[in-house]
């Protein structure tokens, strides 16, 4: 399978079928599975309803997009031992009896995080899928206007990602910069 999957969807049934490769003892059948658009922070996380039990593994498809398979495997996997600890216990940490589980399915004992561009730039032509990513308000990004797609010469388009803001001329960066509180 071609990575990262090209859907939600495909993300949320690789994660299932990959759990079910995993050598831990939680009741996947009681597990539920969701990808989030819009984590920036955690690649996975675990929930847990203590009214009904239910348990939930929620993972971030900014960060499947970020981590290569082999590093989102492990992602998966540190979530499947919450699950297990919820299912189990009721709670669910960072204390002996993850750590043990952890040290046997080779992943790390803090929830696995990772961090996006502040901004994208998007070729506007279709077909080509070039991208780039930078931290800072360069001339790349404050007057795009002046400057080209890096793979196909079209114009391209900037986007503060926390904000979903784009832009494609100075002026619009100038507008968006004003609208946006948490630059
Ligand atoms: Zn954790
Ligand atoms: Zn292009």
């Amino acid at each position: 399978m071609d990575w990262p999957p090209a859907t939600d969807d495909r993300l949320r049934e690789w994660a299932r079928r990959y759990a079910r490769t995993v050598d831990v003892d939680a009741a996947l059948d009681a597990v539920s599975w969701e990808v989030s658009a819009r984590a920036k922070r955690r690649a996975g996380a675990c929930i847990h309803d203590p009214e009904t039990g239910a348990v939930t593994i929620r993972l971030a498809a900014r960060a499947a997009e970020r981590f290569s398979r082999e590093a989102f495997e492990a992602v998966v996997r540190h979530e499947l031992i919450h699950a297990w600890e919820y299912q189990q216990f009721g709670e669910a940490g960072h204390g002996r009896r993850f750590r043990k589980q952890a040290d046997r399915l080779n992943v790390e004992t803090t929830c696995p995080t990772f961090s996006v561009p502040r901004l994208r730039l998007y070729c506007t032509a279709a077909g080509c899928d070039w991208s780039a990513e930078r931290h800072r308000a360069s001339a790349v990004v404050t007057d795009p206007e002046d400057r080209r797609c890096g793979a196909c010469g079209a114009r391209y388009e900037v986007e503060h990602v926390a904000s979903g803001e784009t832009w494609r001329t100075s002026a619009g960066y100038r507008g968006a910069r004003d609208r946006i509180e948490d630059w």
